[in-house]
């Protein structure tokens, strides 16, 4: 049987790993996390993962707290020019309930799964240079090890990578006690909820499950210099809740009260950094004629302003072990990667599009958005863009395709 090596216990590696596993594949994780660590450790992300993401991990039986986590029904948005401005908003469904599992929650039990069904786990940090001794050892390696430094053993790809810093700094923190947001008249339970405002950046807050039960987490995607950028000193878990009802005084009256009463989950409850949106070539020489495959975060990574990461993970390690079976005993050589490479970026680079149009959105976006407060067909279109971002360049990627589309739905 083939032997895999993976390097990284997130999302894409586990879900790969896993999958790999239930196909009778000999697979080894280097994790440099016990579970216990992950466990015990501060959140990763706000991992919101939609519908399609959804059905592969329910497919693959991994689909493990579907029963404590809450549904999240639909987007709310908001898009106010400014403190003060009337903001224009709309409410619609998803096609299919979102849900965030807490990662430290997920990926301890994955990898304390994939140890159960007879994969081997190695603990430590694997450097750049402990590549090319794993890549000798086993037949295909593959790099899941998220945005750090390894990824710096894939080159950049410039075609793809627009820019040279982060768009957005961000602040995220888990909150028991936040009061529930307004019912839909048509019965839409939790959504996400997300208020844009130029200068300022996004304040998104989405329903998750968290180690203590059911939560909301807050995230602050905050414009450079802007009045949200206000993260700098890292402060405690209090600290940003009494700092984000100040902010949302100003910005989001309508959630101050909902958040008057909200502690934080825990002591590692927050999350502060930033991400340089980036697309590497997928495939490194570890050696002489020696390769590795990178997977998700470590070669697209996304802002989250449209919480695509952790889905393109998902889908990632689907698209990989769809390539993997398909390849049955052939060497998996540097040509397979690069087609296994694009098979997956046939999706991803949709979603990489879509979160960096809405890092910098354009003229006709806010024309979007002016006719999806007015008319639920568009509002509905506009918020299953999060749930499909293939559907983007049909009419959201540029203006006369936008005019074109609100003209044909009497919007124009
Ligand atoms: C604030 C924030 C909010 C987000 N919100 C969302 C959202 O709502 N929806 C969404 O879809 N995405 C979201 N994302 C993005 C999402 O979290 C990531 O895209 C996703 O987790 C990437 O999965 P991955 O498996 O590629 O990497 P990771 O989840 O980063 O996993 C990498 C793993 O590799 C391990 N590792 C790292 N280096 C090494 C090494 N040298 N040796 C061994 N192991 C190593 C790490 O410990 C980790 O276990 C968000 C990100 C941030 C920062």
């Amino acid at each position: 049987m083939r032997r895999i090596a993976i390097v990284g216990a997130g999302q894409a590696g586990l879900q790969l790993a896993l999958g790999l596993r239930a196909e009778g594949y000999e697979v080894t994780v280097v994790s440099a996390r016990t579970a216990e660590e992950i466990r015990a450790g501060r959140v990763l992300s706000t991992q919101v993962m939609f519908g399609p993401a959804l059905a592969l991990e329910r497919a693959a039986g991994l689909r493990l707290w579907d029963e404590q986590a809450p549904r999240i029904d639909g987007l709310d948005l908001r898009f106010a020019a400014g403190p003060g401005t009337p903001p224009l908003s709309f409410s619609a469904s998803f096609d299919g309930a979102a849900q965030s599992v807490d990662q430290r929650l997920k990926m301890a039990g994955w990898l304390e799964l994939f140890e159960e069904r007879g994969g081997r786990v190695e603990h430590r940090a694997v450097a750049a240079d402990g590549l090319g001794p794993l890549a000798a050892e086993y037949d295909l390696t593959l790099v899941a090890a998220g945005r750090g430094a390894l990824a710096e053993v894939f080159t950049r790809d410039d075609r793809h990578s627009p820019f040279e810093a982060p768009q957005r700094t961000l602040a995220c923190v888990y909150l028991h006690g936040v009061t529930a947001a307004d019912e839909q008249p048509d019965g839409m339970g939790p959504r996400m909820r997300v208020l844009a405002t130029p200068e300022a950046g996004e304040c998104i807050v989405m329903p998750a499950l968290t180690l203590s039960g059911p939560c909301d987490i807050l995230l602050w995607e905050a414009a450079p210099g802007g009045p949200y950028d206000c993260w700098q000193d890292r402060p405690g878990a209090e600290a940003v809740m009494e700092r984000s009802l100040e902010l949302m005084r100003t910005y989001a009256p309508w959630e101050y009260e909902r958040f008057a009463a909200a502690k934080p989950t825990d002591a590692q409850a927050t999350l502060f950094g930033s991400v340089v949106p980036t697309v590497r070539h997928p495939v490194a020489e570890v050696g002489p004629g020696s390769y590795v495959l990178g997977m998700a975060d470590t070669v697209v990574v996304n802002d989250p302003v449209a919480g695509q990461g952790a889905n393109n993970a998902a889908h990632c390690a689907a698209s990989y072990l769809r390539s993997v079976l398909d390849h049955g005993e052939q060497p998996f050589d540097r040509p397979w990667m690069q087609h296994a490479f694009a098979a997956f970026w046939e999706r991803a680079r949709h979603a990489s599009a879509f979160s960096n149009l809405l890092l910098a959105p354009p003229e006709h976006v806010g024309r979007a958005l002016d006719a999806a407060s007015r008319h639920p067909e568009v509002a509905h279109r506009l918020a299953n863009v999060y749930v499909d971002p293939s559907d983007a360049p049909e009419w959201i990627m540029d203006a006369d395709r936008t005019a074109a589309y609100l003209a044909a739905v009497g919007q124009p």
